[in-house]
């Protein structure tokens, strides 16, 4: 790739938040490439997590300071780093605010697994700490800081539930009627009712709400990314040495559902699909989350404008299809294990993403994606994977059994 030739017409100081993560990382990188000023924020949970679960990206995962040192060497383009605990550490977040001045923050850092918000009243309690906890000092942060910062916040699909009457989900929010007293019909739209599954799901909603006042009473300038399932693991930039590559995750508790189907399929594990597989979920590649987090500071909301919201997803699947898919593709059985989560059996989805599509999002299609993941990751990193981690372990409820396979 020809790094000279990426550049933006403005640059801008961009804080991202949870820049460690599989989402945060690549998006770091790119912002940087595009020859934004890049800081990324992260107190390292995610690792932590891997510690606590005995599991690791299938992927090795240098060092935060060699995957800084190895950028600077390849870019040439440098990125600040500082370790911070976005929901504990307020005044330490504000300081940073005044010192930086950021013109975007794209906010990352939550924790992002249903599963594992699911495994114990221990685990639901700091999901609920720690997202909303992030969610809000970052806004009463910029609020305080009185600079104009837009932020961009990475929600989720997962807000809207999975059962959708038909329609198609609109981006955020429903447009409806209203009978006045006096019979008069009056037109409004609405944030979209939220219906989440899970503990985690729940918490993207809140973050919702949080966004509509400090929008509403301070101003803020706030696009919120209702995100569907990433699948892939790297970038252009990620690429660019092997030292710099993302996360891969396919243990039973962070690793979804694709990249799980395409592991378990790459070293001959059955490829497990709870419940029917009648589930529909929505899908973006990695490459396509980080060209539309610079879609969206390109086009940010004015100061008067309500929350924006899109719809950042460009498939969907029934998961019963995706793992018939990488059946075909790389000759695994599949297993058929029971849901541990508490959910309809099938559900249909129908998604617009009319607005990112209209402002030049070009996706990277599962058909041309999918077999260069199962041989270039996949398969390559197949002798780091630990079996042992593959079975789904959390359950929604307590009389639900573990996504163990059916007759053991
Ligand atoms: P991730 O766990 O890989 O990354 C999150 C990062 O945030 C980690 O590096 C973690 O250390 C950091 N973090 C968490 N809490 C923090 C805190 N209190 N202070 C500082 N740093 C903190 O997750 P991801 O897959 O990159 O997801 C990023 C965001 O995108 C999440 O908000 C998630 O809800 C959203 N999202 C992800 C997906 C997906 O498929 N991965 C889909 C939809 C939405």
């Amino acid at each position: 790739m020809d790094l000279e030739r990426k550049h933006v017409q403005t640059k801008k100081k961009i804080i991202v938040l949870g820049g460690d993560g599989f989402c945060g990382w690549p998006t770091s990188l790119h912002l940087s490439n595009m020859g934004h000023d890049v800081v990324i924020i992260d107190n390292l949970s995610r690792r932590n997590i891997d510690n606590e679960l005995e599991a690791e990206s299938l992927t090795p995962i240098q060092p935060m300071g060699t995957r800084l040192k190895v950028w600077e060497e390849v870019a040439g383009k440098k990125i600040d780093f500082i370790n911070l605990d976005i929901a504990e550490e307020y005044d330490d977040l504000l300081k940073t605010l005044h010192t930086e001045k950021p013109d975007v923050i794209v906010h990352f850092a939550e924790q992002r697994s249903a599963p594992y918000s699911m495994k114990s009243p221990k685990h639901k309690r700091y999901t609920v700490n720690n997202n909303i906890n992030t969610t809000h000092n970052v806004l009463c942060a910029i609020a305080e800081s009185g600079l104009d910062i837009h932020l961009v916040h990475l929600g989720t699909m997962g807000v809207y539930g999975y059962g959708t009457a038909g329609m198609k989900i609109p981006e955020g929010y429903l447009d409806i009627e209203v009978k006045t007293e006096t019979g008069e019909r009056i037109e409004q739209q609405i944030l979209y009712p939220t219906n989440p599954g899970s503990i985690y799901h729940m918490t993207k909603t809140q973050d919702q709400l949080l966004f509509h006042y400090y929008n509403k009473n301070d101003g803020l300038r706030i696009t919120d990314l209702h995100q569907g399932i990433v699948w892939g693991t790297n970038t252009e930039e990620t690429k660019l040495d092997e030292r710099l590559i993302n996360r891969f995750d396919y243990d039973g508790d962070y690793g979804t559902v694709l990249n799980r189907f395409l592991m378990q399929a790459a070293v001959g594990y059955p490829i497990t699909v709870h419940g029917t597989g009648g589930q529909t979920r929505a899908f973006i590649h990695i490459q396509d989350t980080v060209r539309c987090i610079e879609l969206a500071i390109e086009n940010p909301p004015q100061i008067e404008e309500r929350v924006m919201i899109f719809n950042q997803m460009t498939e969907t699947h029934r998961v019963n299809d995706l793992a018939k898919l990488v059946s075909e593709l790389s000759g695994g059985e599949i297993a058929y294990v029971s849901n541990p989560r508490k959910e309809a059996p099938e559900n249909d989805l129908h998604v617009k993403n009319d607005l990112f599509l209209s402002k030049g999002l070009n996706p990277t299609t599962l058909e041309a994606g999918l077999l260069q993941e199962v041989t270039e990751v996949a398969q390559k990193y197949a002798y780091r994977a630990d079996f042992s981690k593959i079975p789904a372990k959390s359950t929604w409820t307590k009389e639900q059994q573990p996504g163990i396979p059916e007759g053991e």
